[in-house]
């Protein structure tokens, strides 16, 4: 299971708790009634998706029901991070980043596999 710590409760809960909310850290322009169609257009839909890192917004639905931020690993779903809303976007070091990357997958089929020998090396 995996569980995901509110910074607001000080708690790590069951992932069911919480709901995603989108990217983070996007700021509302402040002159929304003056841009263009396709300025709003840019703000309100476009995200980057990201493949690796991401900073999201995410709620405590079913415990306090306040919004925060998170940083995480989209590929290997490991959270790093939570952050209260409204904190800035937090540095990351290389052991936070090292520790969230995805576990590497053993050798396609098609590929040899290592002999015992070498397996017995690398331990
Ligand atoms: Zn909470």
């Amino acid at each position: 299971m995996l569980l995901i710590q509110c910074p607001y409760c000080q708690e790590d809960r069951p992932e069911i708790e919480f709901q995603g909310a989108g990217e983070a850290h996007i700021a509302r322009p402040a002159n929304i009634a003056d841009i263009s169609d396709a300025e709003f257009s840019e703000y309100f839909f476009i995200r980057d998706n990201t493949k690796g890192i991401v900073f999201e917004r995410w709620r405590h639905t079913h415990g306090c029901g306040r919004f925060f931020n998170a940083v995480r690993n989209s590929i290997s779903d490991k959270f790093i991070m939570t952050y209260k809303a409204g904190e800035p976007k937090p540095e990351l070091t290389e052991e936070q980043i090292k520790a969230a990357a995805p576990i590497s997958k053993k050798p396609a089929a098609d590929k040899p596999e290592p002999s015992p020998s070498k397996a017995e090396k690398a331990k």
